[in-house]
């Protein structure tokens, strides 16, 4: 018995057999994710890295169909998440960011229509085989933000803006106090 989500199989192949393929991996097995994590983690003070980061799950499930009637646009549908650890860009503490990731791709073919493909989009391989395992990769890699960053700002403990800073709401009083002291 092959595993589907690592063998290489053809796009009209998944589809014409309704391939559906429910998994559960570790971030480990994904190893451009995997390294991408690493580098960013590794700015962190060993002290404040998350010790299971490479046992993070990766979930999902992937449905293989055809996107049109005639059955000739193979098609992947599906929905991947993940809980990876990160560096928030703005207090430089490790954070849980939840990638959620929707998918909904046509495999590049010959002809198409516009019709044929509206509401996908374009899944480009290189190669005519492809491990449904690299596509989740390439989707999850794609979807990480730029800069990441805590979301909740009652949890993040970087530089805030000026007129959220606690101490600069008591200046009036800290002015206050340097002009009585002067006074005296
Ligand atoms: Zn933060």
């Amino acid at each position: 018995m092959g595993n589907p989500l690592r063998d290489r199989r053809t796009p009209s192949e998944l589809a014409a057999s309704g391939q559906v393929i429910d998994f559960s991996e570790k971030i480990n097995n994904f190893v451009e994710l995997a390294k991408i994590v690493q580098s960013d983690l590794d700015s962190l003070d060993p002290a404040g890295l998350p010790a299971d980061w490479r046992d993070t799950d990766v979930a999902g499930r992937l449905s293989f169909g055809f996107a049109d009637a005639q059955n000739s646009r193979p098609s992947l549908r599906g929905r991947v998440t993940a809980t990876i650890d990160a560096v928030c860009q703005r207090c430089l503490e490790a954070f849980k960011l939840a990638l959620d990731v929707e998918l909904r791709f046509v495999f590049d073919g010959e002809e198409s229509t516009a019709a044929d493909t509206a509401g996908y989009e374009i899944w480009e391989l290189e190669e005519n085989t492809f491990r449904p395992l690299d596509l989740v990769e390439e989707a999850l890699i794609m979807a990480m933000p730029l800069v990441a960053m805590h979301v909740d700002s009652e949890t993040c403990h970087g530089p805030m803006e000026i007129e959220q800073r606690p101490n600069e709401k008591l200046r009036p009083f800290a002015a206050l106090k340097s002009q009585m002291e002067q006074d005296n």
